[in-house]
């Protein structure tokens, strides 16, 4: 789902590394292959296997809101992962990392961040310098989406973003009209769109998509299902602690639990 944002390829090349180290390694990789606690207690009952490691990752989060059987209503899975058509005009739920790569996964451009001179173009940077400064007018985002982001905490979105790119990010969302509100407590979701209020006043924003990206919880039901069969697996990454974007400590985690074996 990374990769997919623009300015994420480099999670392209972590794939290509991990794909081209477990092949050397001679892993047994299994694809499409739904791991399942019975059967993996009966395996490591008969000593096929001595340790069980649990990297299961996170499941979305849903919020407590009237109306998430709405077909309006998608996750960050639906639009990242398989693909669900996106609407013209989207509400975004949540504003952590996630919630802005989804922001900019529906605005941005992949080639802005290959391209130096797609890049030139859409910050104005006049590479012939024939204007002062350098700067010449950014190009016009050429997207018809409308879009906006909502957060509950009553402070500035994107606090949490990192601090030498997040300011970018939030450049290029406010250029593309990305609209942000704060402080914002949800209602429902209907016909309509999405009901809200921020400081106690009720309003309606009309919305053919609601993306919700509000948190994700660890996905233990494996690990679960195998300590119910007297298995106790080491648990890893976001199955362990379903934190925000935080793919070093995943694997930081799984490197010193593989050298302590
Ligand atoms: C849109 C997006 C952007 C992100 N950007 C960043 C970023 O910029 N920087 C960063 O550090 N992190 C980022 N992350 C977070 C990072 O991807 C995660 O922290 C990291 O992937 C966690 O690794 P994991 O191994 O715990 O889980 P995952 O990578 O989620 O892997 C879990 C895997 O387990 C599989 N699985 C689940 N149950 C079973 C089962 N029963 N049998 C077999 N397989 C099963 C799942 O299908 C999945 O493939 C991003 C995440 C998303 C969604």
């Amino acid at each position: 789902m990374a990769r997919k944002v623009p300015g994420k390829n480099e999670f392209n090349e972590m794939l290509r590394y991990f794909r081209v180290s477990l092949e050397r390694l001679k892993v047994a990789v299994h694809l499409k292959t739904r791991a399942d606690a019975e059967d993996l207690a009966a395996r490591v009952r008969s000593g096929e296997f001595d340790e069980v490691v649990i990297a299961t990752g996170v499941i979305p989060r849903e919020p407590e809101i009237k109306g998430l059987d709405h077909p309006k209503v998608v996750s960050y899975l639906d639009v990242l992962a398989n693909g669900v058509p996106v609407g013209n005009k989207v509400a975004i739920i949540g504003a952590g990392g996630i919630g802005f790569d989804v922001a900019e996964y529906l605005v941005g451009s992949a080639e802005e961040s290959l391209k130096p001179k797609v890049f030139m173009d859409a910050w104005g940077v006049d590479t012939a310098i024939r204007s002062a400064g350098g700067l010449k007018a950014p190009a016009q985002h050429g997207t018809e989406r409308v879009i906006h982001m909502f957060q509950r905490k009553p402070e500035s979105l994107g606090k949490n973003l990192g601090k030498s790119t997040g300011w970018i990010l939030k450049a290029k969302l406010r250029k593309a009209g990305v609209a942000m509100t704060a402080g914002a407590s949800y209602q429902a979701v209907d016909d309509q769109g999405l009901h809200y209020s921020v400081n106690g006043e009720a309003r309606v924003l009309d919305a053919d998509t609601v993306i919700l990206c509000a948190g994700q919880l660890s996905n233990r039901t494996l690990f679960d299902g195998l300590a119910e069969r007297g298995v106790k697996p080491y648990v890893i990454g976001g199955a362990d602690v379903a934190a925000e974007l935080d793919a070093l400590r995943a694997i930081d985690q799984a490197t010193r639990l593989a050298v302590s074996f």
